[in-house]
């Protein structure tokens, strides 16, 4: 029997996709007082960033970095013993993290009073949606509003599809942790492809990373790469740059992968797995055809300011509506959605969105960057602090990181923060704080920062700007 056959639902806004731009826009907005449907496949509100993204992988990064740093002990005159891996118990660890944090949103959702539908759902047109319910039968639901926010998925490449092959994996498969296998390939040298490369580094595979570019993380600045590169290299077996992957074959032993380097010589290779990381592309949305939704080349949908698409009623938000694909990006994109709806005079026009790698060590940027400064041909300063002058990096034994602030000329503006480091996500809120209100160089250098830590290296770096970094002499030159 299909128990909500031709169901219908009215309320004021509707949410498609309950990710962490859909279920902040949804709680939001009940807590402004419309009446909300989110709907979602998922049992709870969670999306990708919470199933199958930053929270599972950033669960088995922290089992990598006690790992990594019960080995490192022993160079302070404490040894551990060689870490045993229980792969169960390990995923079960993970798994529960994801449970407990869908569990809050459920039951958040049953505080608000919204109405959460476990469906696909299909635009009918501008104000009605029908809903593919997972439990059978369809619910049609009409709206004032609805605000799209269905998400992404990892990017396939033709010649690296090997779809039946459980030996091939994506970012999913990879958290899945099936095993650790005795060696793996990553293809992408990206943030996904580097974090999870790592976790599995860590437990004891034999990992390669492929990367078509000159260097990993194609983006962020060399020099802050750098140290992270050092880094991967030491864990991987191999860092291959430059390097495509021309083809993948199953065999009985493992996959036979094709490598074309720079001078376009060939070689093979097999390995146990294969993690295809190259990117993520916008997820569709059925039914966009009956309405003035319009989207870009790439299947971005495309939004104004506000966050609105083309057809007056229907906004869309997170990783659908464009870079950077990330969740705290779709997150603040939704609460600006709601605004605009409930009518206020918002834009999203944020002033720097951090971005984090979560490797050991991490690295984070926000605001404008010295590569992007350089492409722009804007001019910029850029003043450095290095972790060997920080007491706090020396006392936890890593003076591997580097602080950087890139400051406009003249007006003394810092315009970007970049940090690597271990902790560099945390403190990369500080840089995205201070460019948002717009801080000078000055308001870094006399905000009195906790002593001994390793905020003190992002109040130095200003410090250097001005040449009298308490910790390095390196004097203004005139
Ligand atoms: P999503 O989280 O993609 O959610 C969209 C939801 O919509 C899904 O639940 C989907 O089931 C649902 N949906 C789709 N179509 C329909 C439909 N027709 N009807 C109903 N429901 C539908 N970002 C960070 O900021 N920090 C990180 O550390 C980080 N780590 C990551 C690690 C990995 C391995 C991956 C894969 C991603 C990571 N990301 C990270 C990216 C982050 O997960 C995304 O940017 C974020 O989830 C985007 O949120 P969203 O709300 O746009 O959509």
């Amino acid at each position: 029997m299909r128990p909500y056959t031709d169901m219908a639902t009215q309320t004021d806004l509707v949410v498609i996709g309950a990710g962490p731009g859909g279920y902040t826009a949804a709680f939001y907005a009940a807590d402004r007082g419309l009446s909300v449907a989110l709907i979602d496949r998922e049992p709870n509100p969670g999306g990708v960033c919470v199933y199958r993204g930053c929270i599972p992988s950033k669960a088995l990064l922290h089992v990598a970095k006690v790992i990594d740093e019960a080995t490192h002990a022993s160079s302070w005159g404490v040894s551990f013993g060689a870490p045993k891996i229980d792969v169960d118990k390990l995923r079960g660890f993970k798994d529960r993290v994801v449970k407990q944090l869908t569990t809050g949103t459920g039951q958040l959702v049953k505080a608000r009073k919204i109405k959460y539908l476990r469906g696909t759902a299909t635009l009918l047109g501008p104000t009605s949606l029908e809903v593919a319910l997972l439990e059978g039968g369809t619910e049609q639901v009409t709206f004032g509003h609805g605000i799209i926010a269905v998400g992404s998925q990892p990017a396939k490449v033709p010649v690296l599809s090997l779809d039946d092959s459980p030996r091939m994996m994506d970012s999913t498969g990879a958290l899945d942790l099936e095993n650790v296998p005795k060696s793996l390939l990553v293809i992408g040298g990206g943030y996904i492809g580097l974090e999870l490369g790592s976790v599995y580094a860590t437990l004891g595979t034999k990992v390669t990373v492929v990367e078509m570019m000159p260097g990993l993380l194609p983006g962020a600045d060399r020099d802050l790469v750098a140290v992270l590169a050092k880094r991967i290299e030491k864990i991987c077996e191999a860092v291959l740059l430059e390097t495509k992957v021309v083809g993948v074959k199953e065999q009985k032993d493992g996959i036979s992968v094709t490598f074309e380097d720079a001078n376009l010589a060939r070689r093979d290779q097999v390995f146990e797995k294969v993690l295809v990381s190259v990117g993520r592309k916008p997820n569709t949305m059925a039914g966009l055809d009956k309405t003035k939704v319009e989207t870009d080349q790439r299947g971005f949908i495309k939004v104004d300011a506000r966050r609105r698409t083309a057809e007056p009623t229907l906004y869309a938000i997170g990783d659908v509506a464009g870079e950077p694909m990330l969740a705290h990006k779709a997150s603040h994109e939704g609460r600006a959605a709601v605004d605009a709806i409930l009518g206020e005079d918002v834009a999203f026009e944020p002033a720097a969105i951090p971005a984090v790698v979560f490797t050991d060590p991490e690295l984070a940027w926000t605001g404008l960057t010295e590569t992007e400064a350089q492409k722009l041909g804007k001019r910029v300063e850029i003043s450095k602090f290095p972790w060997i002058a920080s007491g706090r990096a020396l006392s936890i034994d890593r003076t591997d990181g580097l602080t950087k602030l890139v400051i406009e000329p003249g007006s003394e503006r810092v315009l970007g923060v970049g940090i690597v480091g271990p902790g560099a996500g945390e403190l990369i809120a500080e840089g995205t704080l201070a460019i948002e209100m717009g801080a000078v160089a000055s308001d870094l250098e006399l905000t009195i920062h906790a002593h001994p830590t390793l905020s003190e290296t992002v109040m130095e770096g200003a410090e250097a700007f001005f040449g009298n970094a308490t910790h390095i002499h390196r004097p203004k030159r005139k």
